[in-house]
């Protein structure tokens, strides 16, 4: 009677070639197989020499990529300087990735960022899910967003992977002032679009930035408020709002 386990036959029966003769053994004993094995694989080394070799010696050499490559995108601007990003959301809603997030704002005379109505205030791509398809370029009305033959997109956190919209926004050409600004006099949105606009007017300056963050040089501080005390409104009755 034997104690060995259906395990324990089904190993031994590879080991033996299943009719109780070591057939390995009996292939490392063939004299023709111990000389052919290593000739073999040689042969893939010697075969692989001779073939062109796929090495890339990146960094240091960076190979041009096909001019329509899909790389880091780009927000860009009209020839004034102004944002051409008109806080739509029409690129987020296109990604399949789910990878853009853009919150939308109101410009105003003080502070301009695009010709029209709106502005994309907040403009975030995540690299991290972006597959680089493209879809985002399709779907943007004003060609705001585009893609650059940037590739080197790899980064060591999640955050940093997150490229907010000042790393994303296109320099800065001579002809540019930097938003936010006036609208080029006369002018209205429609003559940005028919491409009549090539350049900021003489004159245009900055305007401060109050949605990132900015303040203007005559604006009341808090501490000048507190200085200041609270209003007498016990001379009207009518109190503050007469
Ligand atoms: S390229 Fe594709 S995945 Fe990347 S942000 Fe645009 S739509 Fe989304
Ligand atoms: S990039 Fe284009 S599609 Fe996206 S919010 Fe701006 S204008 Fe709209």
């Amino acid at each position: 009677m034997t104690t060995d386990s259906p395990r324990d036959r089904d190993r031994e029966k590879k080991g033996t070639g299943g009719d109780g003769r070591d057939s390995r053994a009996g292939r490392d004993k063939d004299p023709r197989t111990s000389f052919e094995n290593p000739v073999a694989g040689f042969g893939v080394t010697f075969s692989a020499m001779f073939k062109k070799r796929l090495t890339e010696q990146y960094p240091e050499y960076k190979k041009p990529t096909a001019p329509r490559f899909h790389g880091r995108h780009q927000l860009n601007r009209h020839p004034d300087g102004l944002e051409k990003c008109i806080g739509c959301e029409l690129c987020a809603w296109a990604c399949p990735a789910d990878a853009i997030y853009v919150e939308g704002a109101d410009n105003t005379d003080e502070e301009r960022y695009s010709p029209g109505e709106r502005y994309g205030r907040v403009y975030q791509i995540n690299y991290a899910r972006c597959i680089l398809c493209g879809l985002c370029i399709e779907a943007c009305p004003t060609r705001a967003l585009t893609m650059t033959n940037d590739y080197e997109l790899a980064d060591s956190t999640r955050a940093s992977l997150i490229y907010t919209k000042d790393e994303l926004l296109a320099g800065l050409t001579e002809e540019m002032v930097d938003s936010p600004h006036a609208i080029f006099p006369g002018a209205d949105e429609s003559h940005y679009y028919q491409g009549l606009i090539t350049g900021a007017a003489p004159g245009t300056v900055r305007q401060v930035a109050v949605g990132k963050g900015e303040k203007r040089a005559d604006a009341v501080t808090e501490d000048e408020v507190a200085a200041a005390g609270q209003p007498d409104t016990t001379a009207h009755p009518g109190g503050a709002t007469r």
